[in-house]
């Protein structure tokens, strides 16, 4: 009897060693699809004639700086650290010549023979572009890591032509998941989606909710819903706010500088001018690009779209426009169940800060309005609900989750998705690689081998602030989640620094001075802990942390925390 167990048992072992690699979930192949204008567009591609039109070569450096939206706020970045050429040319030289061959047909096709880097699986691999087009990786860090985990040859990187809409890119990236399906022989593919590539791939799993192969969707900060600032963008309506620029050139330099005390001494009212003028210019050019209308919200479609569009002139354009406004955007939460029922985790990061780039009142990212990437109901930027604030409950209506941001800024019953929303406060948009916590969340969610939701890890909570080393400090109280007091516990500040050391000069909770140890010096990475405030009333309550990084001198700056009992 024994021996016969131990037969039975060596022809399973012998069995399963013998089955053919089935690939685990966490081997499934990784597409990503990266966000507005961060690939590049060709003419005469493939010839001897070739040349790059986007980003357009006005001399390497230039070109490279204005690869994409953020490289263009670090070229301001540079303008205002005193090297003003390249912003100079920008302006001086930019416009329709350099910008020609970005037009436009009135239907929203190319004018000119403009083609983007072939979405062809045995081309388009990280590790193939490594070896022979560095040029067409982007989310570099994302890539890096990915490639690690389930090997280089098994992360794809998706293009597409910026200009073309919502609806044409998902058609498109419909086909590259079939062809990366074919090309690898997997069941399934996990898609990491960025910003306006996050839109495209909502866009795919709506429009192809009933057949999309796709096991993790992570969506980082996704257009889905479009964003206030395009209506701004079309109307010329846009301000230039310094300040957010400021915070968000710090970021993307993404190290531990803070720039505030560098630029106090520069005039920066002469640059406001200069960034308006270039907006006013520039918006002329993408009238007829199927993504600038795709990126207004449904409402300010229908109001714009009569003032700009002709009915048959541009028919091809309001047709594919109208489906994403009225039929994608409409429908997400049922779009997304839809894909759920069938296996798929979708996932969605909102991000927002107290700033937005180019004025208004909308809490956002700095470039998207956190309701439309997340559809809860938002209060204003600088703003919070009041004491009193009663929850929408329209899509989850369980009282005991706990859907309302500790920063009294963001409530979540409302969200397309409720229990598979995450919110980061002071996380600028796309910068999700420069913030340990951030990446964190999207390599957990990407690589996550059952479905998540915000109570499922509790390293991961619904809400939570950046942990980047930009913001030098956290504040949490101990054993409790982010942003939730536990008065039994203490109050733990970290240096969020890789580096410096930063002293804490004061702690304020609700205006009160709270007692600080004789040493007050943190170093990298280190927490200091102090006893719990006395009396902390019930419901929000604000905490600041007043510090000084010796390494940049003795100003004092500060972070404030929401925080709910
Ligand atoms: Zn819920």
């Amino acid at each position: 009897m024994k021996k016969a167990t131990c037969v039975v048992l060596t022809l399973i072992i012998i069995a399963l060693c013998a089955m053919p690699a089935f690939a685990q979930k966490q081997d499934y192949p990784f597409i990503i699809v990266s966000g507005y204008s961060s690939g590049n567009l060709y003419e005469n591609y493939g010839t001897d004639s070739q040349k790059t039109i986007w980003p357009f070569g006005v001399g390497d450096a230039l070109g490279q700086t204005l690869r994409d939206f953020p490289n263009f706020i670090r070229c301001l970045a540079a303008f205002l650290l005193g090297n003003g050429a390249p912003l100079g040319v920008t302006v001086a030289v930019g416009g329709e010549i350099i910008l020609e061959k970005m037009y436009t047909n009135p239907d929203g096709s190319s004018k000119y023979d403009i083609v983007h880097y072939p979405n062809d699986p045995a081309i388009s691999s990280y590790g193939y572009l490594l070896d022979n087009a560095p040029d067409e990786i982007n989310e570099p860090e994302l890539c890096a890591y990915c490639a690690e985990k389930t090997g280089r040859d098994n992360v794809f990187l998706f293009q597409y032509d910026f200009r073309m809409g919502a609806y044409d890119c998902a058609q498109e990236l419909n086909r590259y998941v079939k062809d990366v399906i074919n090309f690898t022989g997997s069941r399934k593919v996990n898609i990491f989606g960025m910003s306006y590539g996050g839109f495209i791939t909502g866009a795919y799993l709506s429009l192809f909710k009933d057949t999309a192969p796709v096991n993790n969707a992570t969506l980082d900060v996704p257009a889905l819903g479009g964003t206030s600032f395009t209506r701004r963008f079309f109307l010329g309506e846009t301000e230039f706010c310094t300040r957010s620029l400021i915070a968000l050139a710090e970021s993307l330099i993404g190290a531990e500088t803070n720039l505030a005390p560098v630029l106090r001494n520069l005039d920066l009212s002469r640059l406001e001018p200069v960034v308006e003028a270039f907006l006013k210019e520039i918006r002329e050019m993408p009238l007829t690009w199927g993504s600038l209308w795709d990126l207004l919200t449904p409402e300010d479609y229908t109001e714009l779209k009569p003032m700009f569009l002709d009915k048959k002139a541009n028919r091809e354009i309001i047709r594919k426009s109208d489906i994403i406004h009225y039929n994608v955007m409409k429908n997400y939460r049922s779009n997304f169940l839809a894909c759920m029922k069938r296996g798929i985790n979708v996932s969605i990061i909102c991000n927002y800060v107290d700033y937005t780039a180019f004025g208004g009142e909308k809490l956002a990212d700095m470039l998207l309005d956190a309701r439309r990437t997340s559809g809860a109901v938002c209060s204003d930027a600088e703003k919070c609900f009041p004491d009193s604030y009663k929850p929408a409950y329209t899509v989850c209506a369980n009282r005991s989750h706990r859907h309302l941001a500790p920063s009294m800024q963001i409530d979540a019953t409302s969200c397309y998705l409720p229990e598979h929303t995450w919110f980061i406060k002071d996380e600028y948009h796309g910068c999700y690689a420069k913030d340990p916590y951030g990446f964190g969340l999207v390599k957990t969610l990407l690589f996550a081998d059952k479905r998540m939701n915000v109570r499922s890890d509790k390293a991961y909570p619904q809400f939570n602030y950046s942990r980047a080393p930009y913001r030098s400090v956290a504040a949490d109280f101990s054993d409790c989640a982010p942003g939730y007091i536990n008065k039994d516990g203490s109050l733990v500040i970290t240096n969020l620094s890789e580096k410096s050391a930063v002293m804490i000069t004061a702690v304020r909770m609700n205006s009160v001075k709270l007692r600080l140890p004789a040493r007050r010096i943190i170093a990298p990475g280190k927490t200091l802990s102090l006893d719990c405030p006395g009396s902390i009333p019930d419901g929000h309550s604000t905490l600041t942390v007043y510090y000084i990084k010796p390494a940049l001198g003795r100003d004092i700056y500060h972070r404030t925390i929401g925080f709910v009992s």
